[in-house]
């Protein structure tokens, strides 16, 4: 098959590899369509992030559906031909951590992407058969693959706790962000305040579950004021993350999804007298039926945020395009043409 490798920083080229096999419970997967992520991005132009190194060569992508063509020896054929979704994750399933309903925290993670796994910029991946997730005909390749983002957004709702009335504030209007306000409103925020530093990336998220976008800058005392119920952070940034908590009601939470500076300075009085939750998110766990729920019914807007697609010959250009903070979401197309 022809894979994406990246070879070296800001280096990748296409490789011809083996098609892999799938284990006893795993299925092939043809790949339709992968997004493109902040962190492919990441490892593409730094070559790390935080202890995760890449040291080899590495396949980089990990929101990616496609159609099942092979499986394993426990796997029905009955699977074969079926679209679905990869939930590009396979935990354990025998430790604590597993067996506590925490599989996204396990210390034997294998994770696409993630060095020395390679990921979905390539022909054919095998994933876990119950991590293969039907998905219906009227979702595009693109709206599959991002359907991994779209469970970081649910992940951090379920993390917050938000629910029917609520007013959540949401750092960056990066795809993240847009996908944490559009869980949001799915899950029943009324409000939802979105703030970026960039006019155009604030006019663009009121399509896509903002019902405001706010100039951190200029309305530093509006946000002040605000008394969410949660506050989720997608950019990493300090000074969001510390106007963020300020804004949150006694008894509301502080999600941190984005990863920017490894340290800051918080004010942990007023976490504590507030009586904050403050929590990260790290992937998810059991978000893909409701991902799919919520993309197959219109409660998100998957397709809308797509604004660049590339081929498998052209990942390099799809890493770069991502990076520049007007673009929302980068996808290569690797069965062909857009579907
Ligand atoms: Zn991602
Ligand atoms: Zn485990």
């Amino acid at each position: 098959m022809r894979a994406s490798v990246m070879t070296g920083v800001r280096q990748v080229e296409v490789q011809e590899r083996p098609v892999p096999t799938p284990g006893d419970d795993e299925v092939l997967v043809r790949v339709g369509s992968v997004g493109v992520c902040g962190s492919d991005v990441h490892y593409f132009t730094a070559g790390r992030i935080g202890d995760m190194v890449v040291t080899g060569p590495l396949v980089l992508g990990h929101e990616v559906g496609g159609t099942v063509v092979g499986v394993g020896r426990d796997v029905p054929e009955s699977r074969l031909g079926q679209r679905v979704a990869v939930e590009p994750q396979k935990p354990c399933r025998r430790c604590r951590q597993c067996h506590a309903g925490r599989m996204n925290l396990c210390p034997h993670m294998v994770f696409y992407a993630t060095p020395p796994v390679d990921g979905a910029f390539c022909e054919y991946v095998t994933a876990p058969a119950d991590f293969a997730h039907p998905v219906p005909d009227s979702l595009s390749d693109a709206a599959v693959g991002l359907l991994e983002p779209l469970s970081v957004g649910i992940w951090a709702m379920h993390k917050a706790a938000v629910g029917l009335g609520d007013r959540v504030l949401v750092a960056g209007a990066g795809p993240i962000g847009a996908m944490v306000a559009m869980a949001a409103r799915a899950r029943g925020a009324t409000e939802v305040v979105v703030t970026d530093l960039v006019q155009s990336r604030r006019e663009r998220i009121l399509s896509f579950g903002a019902t405001r976008a706010l100039d951190p800058r200029e309305s530093a005392a509006e946000i002040a004021s605000m008394e969410a119920d949660a506050f989720v952070d997608c950019t990493g940034a300090t000074p969001a993350v510390l106007s963020g908590i300020g804004a949150v009601r006694g008894g509301g939470a502080v999600v941190l999804v984005g990863l920017g500076a490894e340290t800051m300075d918080i004010p942990v009085q007023l976490v504590a007298t507030r009586e904050l939750t403050l929590t990260g998110v790290f992937r998810y766990v059991d978000t893909w039926p409701r991902a799919i729920e919520l993309a197959r019914t219109g409660a998100v807007d998957l397709d809308g945020m797509v604004t660049a697609r590339y081929d498998l010959d052209s990942v390099d250009e799809a890493l770069l395009a991502d990076s520049d903070p007007l673009s929302m979401k980068a996808v290569v197309d690797v069965a062909g043409g857009p579907r």
